[in-house]
């Protein structure tokens, strides 16, 4: 899938639509979820253009990559979440139900988090 420059994480990467930021490096950028689904609910999006995790370990160089997850780790120690917990998910494609086309990770904390996954019935 190509990348569209348009989807809502470019526009907030240009500042073009507001975020409330918890943390950023040089290759990545952390803020608040708009429609948290559990008490902490934060993205982690690299500053480049990847639709998807595929996307982004095949055209972004290692350095970006790892500095990539090294955001992620340290957005959750800013949030105070490392001592009772916290999940972090990444939805990519279709069956995952990825909705903004721009690579991202979910962290998801502040309460008990349930079972990991929903069982299909
Ligand atoms: P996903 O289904 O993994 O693609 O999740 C996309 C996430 O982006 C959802 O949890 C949305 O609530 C979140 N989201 C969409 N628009 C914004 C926005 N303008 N600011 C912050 N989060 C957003």
């Amino acid at each position: 899938m190509a990348y569209d420059n348009d989807n809502i994480f470019a526009r907030i990467l240009r500042g073009e639509i507001p975020c409330k930021k918890v943390y950023e490096n040089e290759v990545a950028l952390a803020f608040e979820d708009i429609r948290p689904q559990t008490p902490v609910h934060v993205l982690v999006i690299p500053k480049g253009p990847y639709v998807s995790l595929d996307d982004f370990t095949t055209a972004a160089p290692a350095d970006e990559v790892g500095g990539f997850f090294v955001a992620v780790a340290e957005t959750a120690r800013r949030l105070g979440v490392v001592d009772n917990g916290y999940r972090i998910l990444a939805n990519i494609g279709r069956d995952a139900n990825q909705e903004v086309a721009h690579f991202h990770v979910h962290i998801f904390a502040g309460r008990p988090l349930g079972p990991m996954i929903k069982r299909s019935s």
